[in-house]
């Protein structure tokens, strides 16, 4: 029996049109997708990761937990001495319905504290209310949320589906999440490979976030 829950992995279009303003897909036929990392950074997976990026020739947008920043300023350093980009996931990774809004925002604002100026902001456990985006937005950050989840960090699940939820939902302008954490670890040292092996195979490049049209619809 599969664990899999196929609406979170590829989360179906009636829920993106209750988010208009955030981004999960460039609307493309170019074989092209945006790998993103959340919760780091975190010493050891962080950088492992930023060298598989760098040994399949790929690119990648680490959305930092502030308060890894504040705990893990050298792993943070690499990250922006390298060619990855850097975006904001909340300074305590807590989800907005339990802050209230007002926390919630200012939860952003500190993170931003640590990572300094970014574009690129995405809720922690990927909950967020729609009418609270555009104070996100009144920032200077675009909301991303996912085309393709992996679970990666989904214990009950083997390397092996987490590579199938990748590979059975990616296309051309996916966003894809992965998460450097101690928790996703055990499957990520497989699945990550694994995954950009499969993209370089079959014709497909990876880019930044900042590349993306804004005008094109991103549903
Ligand atoms: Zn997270």
């Amino acid at each position: 029996m599969s664990k899999k829950k196929s609406w979170i992995v590829r989360p179906p279009e009636w829920i993106r049109w209750f988010f208009p303003d955030a981004l999960w897909r460039e609307k493309t036929s170019k074989k092209c997708v945006f790998l993103t990392f959340d919760d780091g950074p975190i010493p050891g997976v962080t950088p492992w990761v930023m060298e598989q990026l760098e040994k399949y020739d790929a690119k990648g947008t680490f959305f930092c937990v502030g308060d890894n920043v504040r705990k893990y300023p050298g792993v943070f350093q690499l990250l922006q001495q390298s060619d990855c980009q850097v975006g904001n996931h909340g300074y305590q990774h807590t989800p907005g319905h339990q802050l209230g809004k007002k926390a919630f925002l200012k939860d952003i604002d500190t993170c931003l504290g640590f990572t300094g100026s970014v574009k690129w902001y995405r809720p922690p456990h990927g909950i967020i209310f729609p009418w609270w985006i555009p104070a996100i937005r009144r920032k200077g950050l675009k909301v991303v949320l996912w085309d393709v989840l992996s679970c990666d960090y989904d214990r009950s699940l083997t390397p092996r589906q987490v590579i199938e939820n990748v590979l059975e939902n990616i296309r051309p302008g996916s966003v894809i999440v992965f998460h450097d954490s101690l928790k996703a670890w055990p499957n990520l040292k497989i699945a990550l490979p694994a995954v950009l092996t499969w993209i370089k195979n079959n014709g497909y490049t990876t880019e930044l976030l900042t590349s993306i049209n804004q005008n094109k619809r991103t549903l």
